[in-house]
């Protein structure tokens, strides 16, 4: 299979198909209405319409369909056909502008927290112009936000545009200040790094657990794990190499690059990184990325895992979210220029996301927040839950400096002198990789690094471009009151610097003794999903997301409630699968072992009285006493499943999940997982973990 340079993009409708298809006259004005958010008029709709069916039929395209992202947080679409009337035995094939624009989709079905009241079960569907429309299989898909009859958002494409909006809107205000007038607009870039485990199909199928759960709720370790790291930028196997080139190839007929490809640290643990693009797209990409895998998977006979952690005792996924914001005269913002004037800017932005991951960790935190992410984050492997930033030596200097008034600066090579605002230009191998960090800066981006690698990252971004345009508020209050904005603007970096110091950490983030002093700086420290949800509705919160117009405190309401709700049922699918498993399946194979183990004592010692039964004794006499442990924890799990399912509210019931039911589970575990390191192979009733590990080739 070869990737064919001309087959970039051939399935979407983006700038070139745009620029052949429609007019000038009309490009030029859809262009205007995608780089400045301006709204929408209808006689434009109707022509993009025209030619988008056109193009899309054209190529293979029967259907269309609006494609959006409701808050269960995986994609959802309803197919209609093109096809309108038969006129004299001729389809007549129709896309209208205002079936461009707007859609009805039946929306009860998708979680709403209350939003939409069950009389008014319409939904409605709006066409995102800034993100490309594409073709997957027969269908046209059609980017679209989903929003209640009431107009609130029930979607998580709404607040990202929302915040990409408000970040747009408060970035102005500071170039204006800096008369740089030249900037029309500022663009926010993304490139996520997903992370994945490829499974054998059939051994996926033999374990009801990670069938209906993600994960594996039982399992003793293998005996080689990932101790070695052979597996690392190893050799990759030849059915996963041609998995991926098929994944290669149709994502760049998709308009999407997949730059780096390499084995991860866990055995059949791999990564994608895409290239950075605008936010929105990024977000649509990703989402689509990960439906592609599913799928293309499953033409190789894998089965492809999401989930951040199917494996205990082995590295788990997470999707590195890397975030840059320029401006559209090509300014990266985070990028450290050579001249002064460039420079300021530089240190005012990054003044501006430290402050903003300082005053808003919590709500960084919540947007990676779910059942699953909680196994990954702060588990020894993967950033921990504590979020800090990692800046690098080099920067640490300059900032430390800047704070102390210093006159000149020591780079590890030469001596600076530091004038109003130069700043030496970085290289980018200065900025040393710390690997535990959750938010590091990397050269001329941030990487954040605790999202999850199921999970979309629209939340992540949403909160990120909204606490950095509160920052760029509060800086531009102050920067349109001052009558020197050099002065200003070293007065407000040199002040976040100081007020901000507690979120600056370069140390070890995996170490016990960074949890100590995290505390002890006054971070925030969410292990758990229900800790982090609880404080989505603070005060500081609801006003940020509220005076940027991101979300009002209904549709945050809203979030929360759905979000406590999503906990919830993930768990009681957990515990359902796992008092199923241990009942049905576990239960009888130890005790079919137990009885061969007991006719082999009673016939060894027909034979002779005096022959050594104590092996098997005693390993009956152990998989006797779990077997009655795990009787005895299967009934109280059970038990206390259904004393909180009892409970209406989810906030409380996640609650009581966190305390009392994931440490049952922990426990039913540890018993169940020690009984099949005592039991043969053949009387085990599911794969090992060697088998699903090892098994991808
Ligand atoms: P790593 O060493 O973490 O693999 P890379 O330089 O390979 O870092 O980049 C990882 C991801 O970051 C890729 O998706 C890449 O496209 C993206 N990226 C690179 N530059 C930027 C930028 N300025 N803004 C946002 N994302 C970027
Ligand atoms: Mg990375």
């Amino acid at each position: 299979m070869k990737i064919v340079p001309e087959e970039f993009g051939k399935l979407v409708f983006n700038e070139i198909a745009m620029k052949k298809a429609l007019s000038q006259d009309v490009f030029d004005k859809l262009e205007q209405t995608i780089k400045n958010g301006e709204s929408l008029d209808s006689t434009l709709a109707s022509a993009v319409a025209e030619a988008m069916k056109d193009w899309a039929i054209a190529n293979g395209a029967t259907h269309y369909t609006h494609w959006f992202q409701p808050l269960t947080g995986i994609t959802a679409e309803k197919h209609e056909s093109f096809l309108t009337t038969v006129s004299s035995g001729n389809p007549i094939l129709e896309l209208s502008g205002k079936e461009l624009i707007k859609g009805e989709p039946d929306a009860s079905s998708f979680p709403s927290g209350g939003l939409r009241s069950t009389f008014e079960a319409r939904g409605y569907t709006a066409w995102d112009p800034t993100s490309y429309a594409f073709i997957k299989g027969n269908t046209l898909c059609i980017p679209t936000a989903f929003c209640s009859y009431g107009g609130y958002a029930l979607d998580k494409k709404t607040p990202l545009l929302r915040s990409i909006d408000a970040l747009n809107k408060q970035a102005l205000r500071v170039f204006k200040v800096l008369k740089m007038n030249d900037v029309k607009h500022i663009v926010t870039n993304v490139g996520p790094e997903q992370e994945y485990f490829l499974i054998d199909k059939t051994m996926f199928g033999k374990r009801l657990d990670l069938v209906l759960t993600g994960r594996t709720l039982f399992g003793a370790p293998s005996p080689k794990g990932q101790e070695l790291d052979d597996h690392y930028f190893g050799v990759i196997k030849p059915r996963v190499a041609s998995f991926m080139e098929e994944v290669d190839r149709e994502l760049w007929k998709l308009g999407i690059s997949a730059k780096t490809e390499h084995n991860e640290v866990a055995p059949a643990q791999h990564e994608l990184a895409t290239i950075y693009t605008t936010c929105n797209l990024a977000c649509d990409q990703n989402q689509l990325v990960m439906e592609m895998m599913t799928k293309i998977a499953d033409k190789h006979n894998f089965v492809i895992l999401f989930h951040e952690k199917p494996f205990e005792g082995v590295n788990g996924s997470g999707k590195h979210n890397n975030w840059s914001i320029s401006t559209d005269t090509g300014i990266n913002l985070l990028s450290p220029g050579d001249t002064p004037f460039k420079n300021q800017v530089f240190l005012l932005f990054l003044a501006a996301v430290i402050k903003a991951v300082d005053d808003y960790q919590d709500l960084l935190r919540i947007s990676v927040a779910s059942a699953s992410n909680d196994h990954r984050l702060g588990k020894n492997e993967a950033p921990p839950a504590i979020i800090s930033i990692f800046l690098g030596d080099e920067l640490d200097k300059v900032l430390k400096a800047i704070a102390n008034d210093d006159e000149e600066f020591e780079s590890h090579k030469e001596r600076i002198l530091l004038g109003s605002g130069v700043l030496p230009s970085l290289v980018k191998d200065n900025t040393d990789r710390n690997r535990t960090s959750p938010f590091a800066y990397t050269g001329n981006k941030f990487e954040f690094r605790m999202p999850g690698s199921n999970k979309g990252v629209s939340d992540a971004n949403t909160v990120l471009n909204t606490a950095v345009a509160e920052s760029l508020r509060a800086f531009s209050d102050l920067l349109e009151t001052s009558d020197n904005v050099d002065k200003a603007i070293h007065a407000i970096v040199k002040h976040t610097i100081k007020e901000h110091q507690k979120i600056l950490f370069s140390g070890n983030g995996y170490n016990d003794t960074w949890v100590e002093e995290a505390k002890e700086r006054g971070l925030c420290n969410f292990p758990t999903t229900p800790d982090a949800l609880a404080h989505l509705m603070d005060e500081k919160n609801v006003k940020l997301f509220g005076e940027h117009n991101v979300l009002n405190d209904i549709e945050l309401k809203a979030r929360q409630e759905i979000d406590f709700e999503n906990y919830v049922k993930s768990l009681d699918i957990e515990v359902k699968t796992m008092v199923h498993l241990a009942k049905r399946n576990i239960m009888p194979a130890i005790n079919k072992y137990i009885g061969k183990l007991a006719n082999n004592i009673t016939n060894l010692i027909a034979i002779d009285k005096s022959i050594s039964t104590n092996y098997q004794k005693n390993t009956l006499d152990k998989l006797c006493n779990n077997l009655t442990k795990i009787d005895e924890l299967t009934t109280a799990l059970n038990d206390k499943y259904l004393e909180a399912n009892k409970i209406d509210c989810f906030e409380k019931q996640a609650f009581i999940i966190k305390d009392t039911l994931l440490p049952l589970m922990a426990k039913l575990r540890a018993v169940v997982d020690e009984c099949e390191t005592l039991m043969p192979k053949n009387y085990w009733p599911m794969p090992t973990y060697e088998e699903l590990l090892f098994s991808e080739h």
